[in-house]
């Protein structure tokens, strides 16, 4: 009996399993395994829905064994340590484990840049646990901060900075917005907008660089027009609690701070031998396999193809990249056990799709530009149909349907406890009177 293993329940782990499953089902000499140490397939494009709570956090992950569904692979919940290429073996917490054939597909983590401080006082935003961690942070300092009685101290705890304008940054800090300023500011008494500070900070003269400047400009406009600052030219330097770094000149003094400037491979991928790009990511040949290893493929977010001059293609690290590495790497994976010629990865954009919060976003697709409410229109339609299956369609839909007509939950999972920052802050013994407003 041969055995396939695939490491990783992403896009593309997913993704190969599935094709391999299909195509070794009639081939019962071989076994296939799955490995993952999240028992689900994470859809990261909505995760900035659930830091602003709009959608709930089950309802864009999807059980494993649910995908799985009557086919015959194995899955094993398990942490991987090292691959050891030269022996076909992987060192996984439960002990190690043997393959024939191997697929790669392990994702990437954050990359900090080395910023001194940076990983001890940002929050990362990279997974299902840091989108909840970052919502409850939100809504305990908004607790705190809602019976502050130090005017300065308040606008402090609700001040919100995102270090990276990429698209995660953008629709994170855009969902924050909305959230802060059509819920919070509406039903905590003691919030007003006024007081909350949401800032976005980029290194170069521009956010969304890649996207068309028209939809790029738009997306500056509409950004500033939403009471978002963005500080441009402005590169990190250095993190410490509360605040940043800039330029080494200012700071900027935050309560919360979320980093996503950028991203590398994951570790254990750059431990691998071979080549491996600036970020980290395996070199593989244009059929996805690591030199000297063909019986080894890397998909994904680990992987950076070469197309048929050898040269890196520079294909960026998204879902869509993703998934055609997994159909790539599995095909090719039966191609070489049936002794067939093997099929050539190629980048194709897919285009791009940037929500900037209520009923705008920024669409660049087959040579068209969109903004406006078709193009969130049409970026919910997109995002819904590319969720995994009709359950989750479905819970997300309701979510969205929900949130036009009832307020967001603003519930806080965890109990109240001392907070350094608001005991620092204010006198805790006295209660803020509330903000008058017209409407409550
Ligand atoms: C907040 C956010 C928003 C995004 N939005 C978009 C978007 O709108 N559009 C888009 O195209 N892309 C988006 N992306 C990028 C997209 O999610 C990635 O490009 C894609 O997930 C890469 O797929 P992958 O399979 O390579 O890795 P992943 O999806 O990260 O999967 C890696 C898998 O490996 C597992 N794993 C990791 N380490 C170990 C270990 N040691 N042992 C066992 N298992 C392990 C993980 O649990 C996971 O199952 C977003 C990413 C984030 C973080």
């Amino acid at each position: 009996m041969k055995r396939i293993v695939v490491l990783g329940s992403g896009f593309a782990g997913m993704q190969a399993v599935i094709d391999l499953e299909r195509l070794f089902r009639k081939a019962p000499g071989y076994e296939i395994l799955l490995i993952s140490d999240q028992n689900y397939v994470l859809f990261t494009p909505l995760l900035p829905q659930i830091a602003s709570s709009q959608i709930d956090p089950r309802h864009i992950a999807q059980a494993v064994r649910d995908v799985r569904g009557h086919r015959r692979f194995r899955f094993l919940r398990d942490t991987v340590r090292t691959i050891d290429l030269a022996n076909r073996r992987i060192d996984a917490a439960s002990g190690p484990i043997a393959y024939d054939s191997l697929v790669i597909a392990l994702g990437s983590r954050t990359n900090y840049f080395g910023v001194p401080g940076a990983r001890e006082h940002t929050y990362d935003f990279k997974s299902l646990e840091d989108s909840i961690a970052l919502r409850e942070r939100v809504l305990d300092l908004c607790e705190h901060a809602d019976h502050i009685t130090d005017e300065n101290a308040r606008r402090g705890l609700l001040t919100f900075a995102v270090v990276g304008g990429g698209y995660t940054g953008v629709e994170l800090l855009t969902d924050l917005r909305d959230f802060l300023f059509d819920y919070i500011a509406r039903h905590f008494r003691g919030i007003s907008r006024n007081t909350i500070r949401l800032v976005l900070v980029e290194a170069s003269d521009s956010i969304l660089n890649g996207i068309h400047p028209l939809l790029r400009a738009h997306a500056m406009k509409r950004l500033k027009a939403e009471g978002i600052e963005i500080l441009y030219n402005s590169r990190v330097t250095r993190c410490f609690e509360g605040g940043i770094e800039i330029n080494q000149k200012e700071n900027l003094q935050a309560a919360t701070i979320v980093w996503t400037a950028g991203v590398r491979a994951h570790e254990i991928v750059e431990a691998l031998p071979g080549a491996h790009d600036r970020a980290g990511r395996a070199q593989v040949n244009e059929y996805l396999q690591m030199e000297n290893f063909p019986e080894v493929f890397v998909a994904g977010d680990s992987a950076v193809a070469s197309s048929a001059a050898g040269l890196p293609e520079n294909a960026p690290q998204v879902a869509p990249v993703a998934i055609a590495h997994g159909k790539i790497a599995a095909r090719n994976l039966a191609h070489r056990e049936r002794n067939e010629p093997l099929e050539s990865y190629r980048y194709v954009s897919q285009g791009m799709l940037v929500s900037l919060g209520a009923r705008d976003a920024v669409v660049s697709v087959g040579g068209i530009q969109i903004h406006g409410s078709f193009a969130w229109l049409f970026w919910n339609a997109v995002h819904l149909y590319k969720l995994v299956n009709l359950k989750k369609q479905f819970q997300v839909a309701v979510d969205w349907s929900l949130g036009t007509i009832f307020p967001r939950d603003a519930v806080l999972f965890r109990r109240s406890g001392a907070c350094k920052l608001c005991a620092a802050a204010s006198n805790a013994s006295a209660i803020a009177p509330e903000v008058k407003r017209t409407t409550v």
